[in-house]
């Protein structure tokens, strides 16, 4: 077998077209993004653009020689737009369109059937320009979770845009007798340019668009896993993610003897405040209460509303000392909240129960219990106090 530019420029519009089609019908079945369409119309366009090479002979010399060029200008400017769209870029891309426009109006005033060369090199350079032109935009504008995808497409845009204007300066030294068409190294090579170009590109927007559905899937499947987490009113975690978190902590603690506290918390006589202000002030009540919690805990400390208005809060590497302390602290920031109810003033107090482990030795359910039963004694004793 003998590589020729022939056989390259029909492989190449075979290939071209081929993955046209199979990007044509890959988008209808999937989810594909804006600009999407443009990229299979620009192999499109790429696959008409080295086919006309043949119509020489049929339709007029001058249409033979610039519409080949103009359909691979179009080709490129195709990409660059699909992928501003691809991309959510707001402003239009001048530069790609200017470029390619100008090269098409200067090689028809070039235009000479004696000097074939002269326009060809315009030709050839222009194509590359704006191939450069547009791999600059895909190596700097991708979004930045598809950096990597974008700085390769750019890449490969670049080396076809060097690769061509390359030729354009081969043909600007050619003299009238040179043959694109005869296999002699330099014309092998570009019409290799333009069939591994072809192949990537038709692969490359496929994997792109795919690559975007993956990463936005992680994305939510990250975002919905931290809100299945959350409770909803105060951003504490919820009862669920607390059970889950404790146990781990309690488990290391096992591992790595360390004492910790668990803190029941509960507002005392929270009701009224529904009653007498409203849900909303109760609500608002609720979140005044949990910001004041969280201020006075550690980030490593596990904080979670775990009922209507019952919190829980697991101290780590705390003993039972100062996990006292930090319960007292607890239940004065909490005395010391208020919030305005339509301009009344509305606070509340909490009970705490308290119950503590000193080497990871009792289970989480024990230490419930424990807390449970201490905080029943804290409300039987009156309420608005800390019960170990
Ligand atoms: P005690 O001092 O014995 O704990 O009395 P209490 O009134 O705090 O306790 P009780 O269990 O009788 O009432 C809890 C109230 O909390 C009942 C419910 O309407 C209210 N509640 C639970 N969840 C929410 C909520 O998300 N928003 C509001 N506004 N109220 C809630
Ligand atoms: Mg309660
Ligand atoms: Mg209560």
């Amino acid at each position: 077998m003998q590589l020729d530019p022939r056989t390259l420029a029909v492989y190449t519009t075979a290939i071209s077209l081929l993955l046209a089609v199979l990007g044509y019908f890959y988008g209808r079945s999937r989810r594909v993004y804006s600009g999407y369409q443009c990229w299979v119309a620009s192999l499109l366009c790429f696959a008409m653009a080295i086919s006309s090479i043949a119509l020489r002979g049929l339709v007029p010399a001058w249409l033979a020689m610039i519409g080949p060029t103009a359909l691979g200008l179009a080709s490129l400017v195709l990409i660059g737009e699909g992928h501003r769209r691809f991309s959510d870029m707001d402003t239009p891309r001048r530069v790609p369109v200017t470029l390619a426009l100008l090269t098409t109006v200067l090689m028809a005033l070039v235009y000479d059937p004696q000097q074939p060369f002269q326009h060809r090199s315009i030709g050839a350079a222009g194509v590359g320009m704006v191939s450069i032109a547009v791999g600059w935009q895909f190596a700097r504008h991708t979004p930045s979770a598809l950096a990597g995808a974008g700085l390769c497409c750019g890449l490969l845009l670049a080396v076809f845009g060097l690769i061509r204007v390359a030729r354009g300066g081969q043909f600007l030294l050619a003299d009238s007798g040179f043959d694109v068409l005869a296999p002699q190294l330099s014309s092998i090579l570009s019409y290799t340019a333009n069939a591994v170009f072809a192949t990537l590109w038709g692969f490359g927007f496929m994997f792109l668009s795919a690559a975007r559905v993956e990463t936005e899937l992680d994305a939510s499947r990250r975002a919905l896993r931290e809100l299945s987490r959350k409770d909803s009113l105060t951003g504490l975690l919820n009862r669920r993610a607390f059970f889950a978190d404790a146990r781990a902590e309690l488990e290391r603690a096992r591992r790595y003897p360390a004492p910790l506290a668990l803190l029941m918390i509960d507002i005392d006589n929270f009701k009224s405040v529904n009653d007498e202000h409203g849900h909303p002030a109760g609500d608002a009540l609720l979140l005044a209460v949990s910001a004041a919690l969280q201020a006075q805990l550690r980030d490593s400390d596990v904080l979670a509303r775990i009922g209507g208005e019952e919190f829980a809060a697991l101290l780590l590497q705390t003993p039972a000392d100062e996990a006292m302390r930090v319960a007292e602290r607890l239940r004065a920031a909490v005395a010391a909240t208020c919030i305005a109810a339509e301009g009344v003033p509305v606070a509340r107090t909490l009970s705490i129960g308290l119950a503590h482990d000193e080497a990871g030795k009792s289970s989480l359910e024990q230490l419930i219990r424990q807390s449970d039963a201490a905080l029943y004694r804290a409300k039987d004793a009156g309420r608005n106090r800390v019960s170990i």
